[in-house]
Order: C-alpha cells, then sequence, then structure tokens
C-alpha cells in the first residue's frame, strides 16, 4: 500500500520495521514535539465527545467544532437527541459529510446510551462498539480521552505516520494498533494517538510530507524513500514544462510560415 504524492508517483512504505530502539527513539521524538497534544475535537462530556467522533469521520475537528455548539444546544442529553426528528439532526449535521449516515447514528447512538446504560456513556469497549455508529476507533478515542484508559486510536493520519515510521507493517488498522502498542508504555499509550495524528497533520502529510521540517528524520525510514518520490516527481515536472514550451515553439513556427 502506497500514499500518492501531489501530481506524482506513489510513495510506497518501508518494507522493514525499523529496530525497537528506533521505534522508541522516533516515538521519544514525537513525544517531546507536541508534549501537551490533546483531542482538537471540542467536548465538555463523555457524550459530547462521542457524538463529535461520529461526526468527525471524513471531517475536520474544525467542521466538527462548527458544528457540535448547534446540535447540542438544541439536543443536550442523550435521551433529547435520542427521540429527535432525523431530517432536523440532518439539516443541522449537513457540513460534515454522510450527514444522513451521520444522523441516523448518531440519534440511534443517543437512544441506546438513554435506554440502556441510563444516559450514560458505557466506558466498556464491548458496550460502546455495540453502539450505532461506533466503531473501534471511535471507542478508542473515547476510552483514552475521557475514562483516560490505555486505548490506542487508529485512524487515517496514525495508520500512515506509523508505517512511514517504519513501527509497523501491518495493512490494517489493528495489526498497526498490535504492533505500535507493544512500543509504547501503557501509561503513555493514551497519548501516542495524538503524537501520531498531530504529526500526520501538521508535518506528514499524505501528499506532501515535510521532512526537511520534521523532528524524526535523521532516523525514520520513509525520509530517503520521500526524497526519491520528491526527485522523480520534480523530473517529471521539468519534462513536462520542456514538452509544453517545445509545443509553443512548434505551434509559433508553424503560425509564423
Ligand atoms: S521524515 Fe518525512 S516521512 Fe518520516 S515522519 Fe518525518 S515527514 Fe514523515
Amino acid at each position: 500500500m502506497a500514499e500518492t504524492i501531489e501530481n506524482g508517483p506513489k510513495i510506497p512504505f518501508p518494507r522493514k520495521r525499523v529496530t525497537k530502539a528506533v521505534a522508541r527513539e522516533e516515538l521519544a521524538l514525537l513525544e517531546a514535539a507536541y508534549p501537551d497534544a490533546v483531542t482538537e475535537l471540542t467536548y465538555d462530556s463523555p457524550f459530547t465527545l462521542l457524538i463529535a467522533v461520529v461526526l468527525s469521520a471524513q471531517c475536520t475537528d474544525a467542521r466538527v467544532n462548527l458544528t457540535t455548539p448547534h446540535l447540542f444546544a438544541k439536543y443536550p442529553t442523550p435521551a433529547a437527541l435520542g427521540s429527535a426528528a432525523q431530517d432536523d439532526v440532518e439539516a443541522i449535521v449537513k457540513s460534515c459529510g454522510f450527514f444522513r449516515t451521520k444522523a441516523k447514528n448518531i440519534i440511534a447512538a443517543a437512544a441506546a446510551i438513554a435506554t440502556q446504560h441510563d444516559g450514560e456513556v458505557p466506558r466498556d469497549r464491548d458496550a460502546l462498539e455495540a453502539l450505532p455508529g461506533v466503531g473501534r476507533k471511535t471507542a478508542s478515542v473515547v476510552m483514552s480521552v475521557v475514562f483516560e484508559d490505555a486505548a490506542f486510536a487508529v485512524d487515517t493520519h496514525v495508520f500512515r505516520v506509523s508505517k512511514r515510521l517504519g513501527l509497523t507493517l501491518g495493512t490494517t488498522p489493528l495489526a498497526v494498533e498490535r504492533d505500535v502498542v507493544k512500543l509504547v508504555a501503557e501509561d503513555k499509550l493514551r497519548h501516542a494517538h495524538h503524537w501520531l495524528i498531530l504529526h500526520g497533520r501538521a508535518i506528514c502529510k499524505a501528499q506532501s510530507p515535510q521532512c526537511s521540517r520534521c523532528p524524526v528524520a535523521t532516523i525514520c525510514p520513509s525520509a530517503p524513500i520521500v526524497r526519491r518520490v520528491s526527485a522523480k516527481r520534480h523530473a517529471k515536472k521539468k519534462r513536462s514544462v520542456v514538452k509544453v514550451v517545445s509545443l509553443g515553439t512548434q505551434m509559433r513556427a508553424r503560425i509564423n510560415r
């Protein structure tokens, strides 16, 4: 599996894992780079975080943070949201994308919390994952952020950055989680998700990783891969420019005949 670089060839993931010592050093550097890493979603209770995380699938945290104040002003409790009209919730969450499915899921999840869990978000993973729209990643975020449990959520950024750092060769979020969990002390596990997610958003971007300003660049196995891909991309761009200039010259020559 590989990420694509803008207008150019793919960036393959490393084929070998780094040693445990290098992996731990990479993680320590990220911890130092993002010492106060916390979720960027706005929430004031387990319930509001759970709903925000469900809404954040395929959507930015900033967009969700603009949406949830309206949602919770109108439906502040699981019981209120659980009995809301689908059309009304759809209208509120429309800008978060996949709004029909998300509206349906958050109404059903809120209803389940209200009726099956006395209005409280369950702390147990199995009970969380039994809620509509809640998968392993959402459950892990809720467990680690609000309950401060040792859970590690793997989203698209965490998946990509873990693989680029050579922490794992896993090809599924669960496989990546299992490998990374072995490298992080239990008391730091709930923070590790944030180190990787913030790094993925700010520097190790999917299409254009900025290795030149990355604190891990000297030991990251993807840094030379990114350099090679960037060189290929620039060469390709140069060839395209030469082709366009040459076509332009030929056109002018024909016109001036
Ligand atoms: S060196 Fe480059 S590929 Fe490696 S983590 Fe940093 S930005 Fe990502």
